[in-house]
């Protein structure tokens, strides 16, 4: 890309392509789903992001990388968080999902799943993203991030994360 010349649409999306979520490496910021929108104006680039959990504390810091990454090219970034619609782990993209699985973090299923009651509430078993087993269990509500659960598989006794359906 010649500096200074406006970008196209797919430059940007190229760009945040690459710009990977910092709790989830595996995946960028495009394949989370949490970025809403770009605008182009010159070599001034407004990207809406909605985050995926209000409060993540990764926020700030994805924010940072995009402006960082539109930087090196030369675009002056600007980063608006946009809270509504509010983020749902549905705009998470299939291969996004088999990406989380093959990093050995289990997906989360689609939200139409979860019952509406929460008293009848019991969570059906995680699958182990490494043996398939649905023989694992929840050991906390909170992994490393708020955004994950600790799981464990009875199976292959793996230890592992899922990324919950919200
Ligand atoms: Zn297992």
């Amino acid at each position: 890309m010649v500096a200074r010349s406006a970008p196209s649409p797919a430059d940007v999306w190229e760009i945040l392509e690459e710009v990977r979520d910092p709790e989830v490496p595996v995946l960028s910021v495009v394949e989370l789903g949490i970025v809403r929108d770009i605008a182009i104006e010159g070599d001034h680039v407004t990207v809406q992001i909605t985050p995926t959990y209000s409060g993540c504390p990764a926020m700030h810091e994805i924010e940072r990388t995009v402006v960082g990454a539109l930087a090196s090219r030369g675009l002056v970034a600007e980063v608006r968080t946009v809270f509504s619609p509010a983020w749902t782990t549905d705009w998470m993209s299939d291969v996004a999902k088999e990406k989380l699985r093959a990093y050995g973090i289990a997906p989360p299923g689609p939200t139409t799943e979860q019952p509406l009651v929460p008293l009848m509430r019991r969570a059906a078993p995680v699958p182990c993203p490494f043996c398939g087993s649905r023989e694992t269990e929840t050991r906390s509500e909170f992994g490393s991030t708020a955004c994950k659960s600790l799981q464990v598989c009875n199976a292959c006794r793996q230890p592992f994360e899922h990324f919950k359906a919200i």
